[in-house]
């Protein structure tokens, strides 16, 4: 079974063409290169790439002489040179981008959902009998899950009015669609692309959550961090970097995390951070992360010694004898710390396995094999660093064993400078730690790896989540990075007491949110 064809419409039952990239048109006196159309995941923002006509570029007059004449030579020679950097800027820069938005982009899955999109500048919606949208799913079904060929698409109904198109489709399965819109009088082998929407369809305990991105492992002056930076500078520089977290994680310092919390409880922002803290424990070696407690680990430990080393001595008494009882403090004294960590609200983080300082794995293989095996941790760092290739490897190794393990993505970064590289992405009820907490737990999560060069992000996760991410970060993240760069520079002026730049953040609080009541289906 296959869809009604479109009301009023004379298109067949199923359209078939096969898009090339990029695609050139003549369209009266410009020439449109349609970048990426039809081509993948990436890139296909349906910009256009408009040149000027010929005929428009003013001519060169005839010069005279004398020094009025010489002058307006020069203006001349100003003015050719402005026309000359205009055609070149306009060849390279798009003009405008004729579809400009599409609501919603996250719809629920086996339900029709009624889709708007606007344009921008696009005369041929004044023809609405020659615009034609057109369907397809990523499993290269149709609505009705009816196969269709390589190439084809489905038509659909849609309604015109004014720079708007609507359409209603039934979004089958939790997977991504695309909605391509076309000039439905142009060559079918060819057609002119007006734009191509994307969207995702989620079952319902995906749909009830939103994303939100961290980095939740940093250090300032609190600890080993740059001397100059302050927590709450580390924190808004994630801001500028397009997360909705962060957490300041200084060794042996939960007072970093509060003095963040303190200093942007003054400012009005959505970028929200929490408590957290290294954790380096008596006679025990592995790095621990506390996020979100309640109090203070450290002070714990140093302050109820003989309670630390009881809780130890208990968890030591548990291990089995085909551990080496040299390898068994450390094992015994992660597992209390852990236990804590969550005794007091907070996510306990099994940091860096890999981690090879002066040639060899910081911790010995028996005791990171038994702690990634037994998996008493909330969450593993599978990205920090220089100890992240084996942390992958390591991390789909136990997930083919069965172990159901949450893995987070950090930078353990000791400096502003080195915040980039990799971040976690957490479906959550609301941007709070305990639902952020609980959504770890639940494996709601992956870690995301971003190339220096490149900037290619790579997801690793589980396939599920993970493939719900990548749509999340090439259609609905790059909506928020704009904002969420100039909020950032605006935290940083503010934190300095720049009252214009507190102006600009109030201005602009509510912004990030607004985008997910925005672009999910209501
Ligand atoms: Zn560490
Ligand atoms: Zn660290």
């Amino acid at each position: 079974m296959r869809a009604s064809p479109p009301a009023g419409g004379s298109v067949g039952s199923v359209l078939c063409q096969i898009t090339q990239t990029p695609q050139a048109e003549c369209r009266g006196s410009q020439v449109n290169v349609h970048e990426n159309e039809g081509a993948n995941e990436d890139g296909d923002l349906g910009l256009t790439f408009q040149t000027y006509p010929a005929h428009n570029v003013p001519q060169m007059q005839t010069p005279g002489e004398g020094s009025a004449v010489s002058e307006e030579r020069c203006v001349m020679k100003k003015k050719t040179l402005a026309v000359v950097v205009c055609l070149f800027c306009s060849i390279l820069s798009p003009v405008y981008a004729r579809l400009v938005d599409t609501v919603p982009m996250i719809v629920r899955a086996d339900s029709e959902a009624t889709v708007t999109l606007t344009f921008a500048d696009e005369p041929l919606l004044a023809k609405p009998d020659d615009v034609q949208v057109e369907y397809i799913c990523a499993d290269g079904l149709d609505s009705a899950g009816v196969p269709l060929g390589y190439g084809c698409f489905q038509p659909v109904a849609s309604v015109v009015r004014d720079n708007t198109l609507t359409v209603s489709v039934r979004f089958r399965g939790e997977t991504a669609h695309t909605l391509r819109v076309i000039q439905k009088s142009s060559d079918p082998k060819k057609p002119n692309v007006l734009g191509i929407a994307r969207l995702y369809s989620l079952c319902p305990d995906f749909f009830a959550l939103r994303p939100y991105r961290g980095n939740m492992h940093m250090h300032s002056k609190f600890s080993d961090g740059n001397k100059n930076e302050s927590p709450a500078l580390m924190v808004a520089t994630c801001r500028k970097l397009g997360h909705d977290f962060a957490i300041e994680t200084d060794h042996r310092s939960y007072a970093g995390s509060l003095d963040a919390i303190e200093a942007f409880s003054k400012l009005p922002t959505d970028m929200k951070t929490f408590p957290g803290e290294e954790v380096h424990s008596p006679g025990n070696n592995v790095h621990i992360l506390s996020l979100g407690a309640s109090e203070s680990i450290t002070d714990w430990f140093t302050k109820s010694k003989t309670e630390y080393d009881q809780a130890v001595a208990a968890e030591q008494a548990k291990l089995p004898d085909t551990i080496p009882d040299r390898f068994k403090y450390p094992i015994a004294a992660s597992f209390a710390v852990w236990d804590k960590i969550r005794a007091c609200g907070g996510i306990a983080v099994f940091c860096h396995p890999y981690w090879r300082p002066a040639y060899r794995q910081y911790i010995p293989a028996v005791v990171s094999d038994y702690l990634l095996q037994t998996a008493k941790f909330d969450a593993v760092e599978v990205l920090n660093t220089d100890s992240s290739e084996l942390g992958i490897l390591h991390y789909h190794e136990l997930r083919a064993q069965g172990l159901k393990i949450a893995g987070i993505g950090v930078t353990d970064a000791h400096s502003s400078k080195h915040l980039e590289p990799a971040y976690t992405l957490i479906l959550a009820e609301t941007l709070d730690f305990p639902s952020l907490a609980k959504n770890i737990r639940l494996r709601n999560c992956a870690a995301v790896d971003i190339d220096p060069v490149s900037k290619r992000q790579t997801v690793i996760g589980e396939f599920r989540f993970s493939r719900y991410a990548l749509f999340l970060l090439h259609h609905f993240y790059p909506l928020q990075n704009e904002v969420c760069k100039k909020e950032g520079e605006w935290l940083l002026k503010a934190l300095e007491g720049d009252e214009q730049a507190i102006a600009s953040l109030k201005a602009s609080q509510g912004t990030t949110p607004a985008l997910r009541t925005k672009y999910w289906q209501k």
